[in-house]
């Protein structure tokens, strides 16, 4: 297979990974190292180890730099970590010229002082040793180099800036410098005083509140009624009506460039609000019991589970709101239904996924069948739903006939593109490509007018999970007979050209018994052989016992 990446090394012709060659980039770095020194032989020696090290184009180059080239920028008071600019910044790999340049000035970096470090002893030396010079697949800061404080010539060693300003400590995420002890501290002078006037939602909140593990978790609030402008109704049912309302402060979210935490102002939210909801707290509960099953290492419960943002209680009922974020649809502001797959609740609006699959489903070239696949299509509820299409010819494969009794005719097939799915994260509908080359039965209608055809496919389902019903991908037309075809899952025995007695195991009672007969010893006895085989007869499941004659 081609890789864009791999090329030829420009001196020894060698090929190599992003014009990164080992060996030679290796000598250069040998051949330089009489172009610099730390004027210690110790710290000289430390400094080849870490550069001969280097074993991907993305590595950093160890280096020893000047203490002139540092700028210090901010000095936390105790601490052995200090902030600065490197003033030409550290070397970065030229694919093109296939050499080490210095292209990032002024690069912000974090020194760590090796203090009463002007005898080497091991210890420095392995402490230096213990930092990666790998710039990706990092959870503790990279080190670019080592450099000496010329007057109390302490060593200092040069780090990624990876170290919280505050506190001095890595950033409890790096890429994105968030330090969870001092953000939680922010976080608790954002929120202020606040109360819902209950103690139990209160002591609620607040260990939801400060649960936080990472940068882009939601804070759980009390939301004081009055933040909120209603817009409409958006549901209702008797115990619970929906509303579409504009928070106006917002929530907070962490600001990368301010490392704090601001508030997103206008946010479209959906309220709950429940009446009689003196026991919010145990509905809270529940859903977080459920939640448990769930590894929650990443994220809080409150994003990965019920994005909700808070709780609120309107003033006049003394009902309980529950603020959920992200309900409406983005596209047209109708409510979504949330469903889980595989443990992930995924959004998904009715109305926009039937103007997709409009756009998207190929048309028959007939209204009257338009019209019913149409129809089909609108009794989706659910993202799990199966999309009844109109299905060309031409996509099925390896056409295999398994059943003609001069009323209907049965084919196994391979439906080449396979059914339509819905992808929770980009809210849209896609063929996965692991459903391609799908296992379909094709059952042909044969003389029939449109309103039986409507019926007729009317009566499957579109469910995913519908036990033993038969499931329905869609409709085709053979070409030479002008006969329409049904699609169905591949619910038919291949022997007997029936439907599956259990279609989600493919077991065919009927077959199953023909095999038993053959297989089964008999006893010799007349009246034990049909007490036996009127015991087999009653099997009616795969998983259940079969009765035999053991000899
Ligand atoms: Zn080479
Ligand atoms: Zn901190
Ligand atoms: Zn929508
Ligand atoms: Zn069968």
């Amino acid at each position: 297979m081609y890789d864009e990446n791999i090329n030829l090394c420009k001196k020894c012709d060698k090929a190599c990974h992003h014009e990164w060659c080992g060996p030679c980039q290796i000598n250069n770095l040998k051949e330089n190292f009489r172009n610099w020194t730390s004027e210690n032989e110790k710290i000289d020696n430390l400094v080849q180890e870490m550069q001969l090290k280097i074993s991907y184009y993305n590595d950093t180059v160890f280096e020893w730099i000047p203490y002139d080239q540092l700028e210090i920028i901010k000095e936390i008071g105790k601490a052995t970590v200090n902030f600065a600019i490197w003033k030409d910044g550290p070397l970065y790999y030229d694919e093109y010229e296939q050499i080490y340049k210095k292209t990032c000035p002024n690069k912000k970096v974090t020194l760590k002082y090796l203090y009463n470090s002007q005898n080497i002893t091991n210890e420095l030396l392995n402490e230096v040793k213990s930092f990666s010079i790998k710039r990706y697949g990092i959870d503790i800061p990279y080190i670019y180099g080592i450099s000496q404080n010329i007057e109390t010539k302490d060593y200092i060693m040069v780090l990624y800036d990876g170290y919280c300003e505050k506190c001095g400590e890595i950033y409890t995420d790096i890429k994105k410098k968030w330090c969870k002890p001092c953000q939680i501290i922010n976080l608790k002078e954002n929120l202020g005083n606040w109360t819902s006037e209950n103690e139990k939602i209160d002591n609620f909140i607040q260990t939801i509140q400060l649960d936080i593990n990472r940068y882009h978790n939601i804070i759980f609030e009390w939301i004081p009624y009055n933040q909120f402008d209603i817009i409409k109704e958006i549901d209702k049912s008797d115990f619970v009506t929906v509303y579409l309302a504009v928070w106006k402060s917002g929530p907070l979210e962490y600001d990368h460039y301010k490392k704090e935490y601001t508030r997103i102002n206008n946010i479209k939210v959906a309220l709950k609000f429940l009446s009689n909801s003196q026991n919010i707290i145990d509905e809270f509960s529940n859903e977080i019991k459920i939640c448990s099953i769930i590894p929650t290492d990443s994220f809080n419960i409150c994003e990965i589970f019920f994005k909700i943002y808070g709780i609120s209680q309107n003033p006049n009922t003394k009902d309980y709101i529950i603020v959920i974020k992200g309900a409406c649809c983005k596209k047209c502001g109708d409510k979504y239904i949330y469903e889980y797959v595989h443990y992930k609740k995924l959004n998904w609006c009715k109305q926009c996924s039937i103007n997709e699959l409009n756009k998207v489903c190929i048309k028959s070239g007939s209204e009257e069948i338009d019209n019913i696949v149409q129809k089909m299509q609108l009794k989706i509820d659910g993202c799990e739903d199966i999309i009844f299409e109109w299905i060309p010819f031409n996509q099925f494969d390896n056409i295999e006939k398994i059943k003609n009794d001069g009323f209907v005719t049965i084919y196994l097939a391979i439906w080449k593109d396979g059914p339509l799915y819905y992808k929770g994260n980009k809210e849209t509908y896609k063929r996965k490509s692991y459903n391609n080359y799908k296992k379909v039965t094709l059952k042909y209608l044969q003389n029939i007018d449109n309103q039986f055809l409507n019926d007729e496919i009317n009566s499957y389902s579109i469910k995913k999970f519908s036990g033993d019903a038969l499931k329905i991908y869609g409709i085709s037309q053979d070409p030479d007979t002008k006969d329409y075809i049904m699609v169905f899952e591949d619910g038919y025995c291949k022997k007997c050209g029936n439907q599956y007695t259990q279609i989600c195991h493919k077991w065919c009672k009927p077959c199953q018994m023909n095999e038993l007969k053959k297989a089964c010893i008999k006893s010799g006895n007349e009246k034990i052989d049909n007490f036996i085989q009127e015991m087999q007869l009653k099997i009616d499941h795969c998983y259940d016992i079969v009765l035999e004659w053991i000899p």
